[in-house]
């Protein structure tokens, strides 16, 4: 057996030792004679550990009290959807700002429900920047403020919270959510799928203040109405389990690496290390204004794209897969959330300069 370093963007690389830990128990979960897929969601094991997998989440991310934590079902695009209907009444008006294609995605589902104003849309500049708060043309009456800490096709990310907006921060964190510390009390409400930093697909979690829920429109979804959800700990119906289940395993082992701020730590670094290599080569470049680059996503292009295909298939026999960037922005993309080791970077960079010297 031979893993590989694996740079996709989503469904993404897991920590090999909770790969190592759900093969070891998956015959035979907590005792039951049965794999974690074959017991109910309300019986005592399951029930339990999805408990404590919310207390590991809670703990890790700071979670104040004041907040649901639910483990939904959908992805995130889903939320998209259920926010504005869970957010807001008919005639409402909500403010988005686009940096990316996922808040383009945002905007035209929100659209569905709730009268939109994009407050600032960078795509004039291909997405390669932030656009300065200062400049955002909020609405005075706005139910909430969206948009997307890390855009992960295009490796822009807000490392700074925005302070212009009194309404409440809405934000899809599907490629960034523990990859570091935040002050969860900034905002109203959290969401993100979970196959980029947090486990397998099929499930997304929300993080949402208690008194923004319990509003939602008639014809919300009962699965993705909060409020409902809250009060059923998530299992309304049935809860994609699996995927549950291997997110608590990355809780567990992230609290093993020393929690958020350790694991921050680690993720500027490789972030830097890879930066520095694409800036220092003369050779690779990243479109991305130096303030607003991602530390997760990292698109580079080479001096040419007839080069794309044999730096792909190099990067393959090297063990590096999943490099191509995603077709609108075209050239490599390196994502390189929490289970990507340091040394996966390091050996991305050692493989770039060398292929760099022999296509120079
Ligand atoms: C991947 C991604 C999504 C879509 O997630 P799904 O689980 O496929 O619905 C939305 N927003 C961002 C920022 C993403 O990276």
């Amino acid at each position: 057996m031979k893993r590989v370093f694996n740079f996709s963007p989503g469904p993404a690389m897991l920590p090999e030792p909770v790969l190592r830990r759900a093969q070891a128990e998956l015959l035979d979960w907590k005792g039951s004679g049965m794999s974690v897929m074959e017991v109910s969601h309300r019986g005592t094991d399951f029930v339990e550990f999805a408990a404590k997998s919310e207390r590991d989440l809670r703990e890790l991310l700071n979670v104040p009290a004041n907040y649901k934590v639910l483990f939904l079902q959908g992805g995130a695009t889903l939320q998209f959807a259920a926010i504005p209907l869970n957010l807001t009444a008919p005639g409402a008006v909500v403010d988005y700002v686009v940096t990316g294609n996922w808040g383009e995605k945002a905007v035209q589902e929100a659209e569905r429900y709730v009268k939109v104003n994009v407050a600032a849309n960078s795509k004039a500049t291909k997405f390669t920047t932030i656009p300065d708060p200062s400049t955002w043309k909020l609405s005075t009456n706005a139910a909430y403020l969206h948009y997307t800490p890390n855009e992960t096709v295009f490796g822009v990310e807000f490392h700074t919270v925005p302070t212009v907006s009194d309404a409440p921060l809405v934000v899809d964190m599907s490629s960034t959510l523990l990859s570091r510390p935040i002050d969860v009390s900034r905002f109203g409400l959290i969401y993100a799928g979970a196959q980029k930093n947090i486990g397998p697909a099929g499930l997304a979690l929300v993080i949402v203040r208690e008194d923004l829920i319990g509003h939602a429109r008639r014809e919300t979804p009962g699965v993705v109405d909060y409020k409902l959800m809250a009060e059923n700990d998530s299992m309304w119906n049935t809860p994609s389990t699996l995927s549950w289940y291997f997110a608590g395993l990355v809780f567990e082992w992230l609290k093993e690496q020393g929690g958020l701020t350790a694991i921050g730590k680690v993720n500027e670094r490789k972030a830097k290390k890879l930066y520095a290599a694409i800036d220092g080569s003369g050779y690779y470049k990243n479109p991305v204004e130096k303030p607003h680059r991602s530390w997760m996503n990292v698109p580079f292009t080479l001096p040419s794209e007839d080069l794309d295909k044999p730096f792909l298939t190099a990067a393959k026999s090297a063990g590096l897969t999943n490099l191509k960037g995603h077709r609108v922005v075209g050239g490599m993309r390196a994502s390189i959330y929490n289970a990507m080791p340091e040394a996966g970077v390091d050996a991305l960079v050692e493989f770039m300069a060398d292929f760099a010297k022999r296509h120079g």
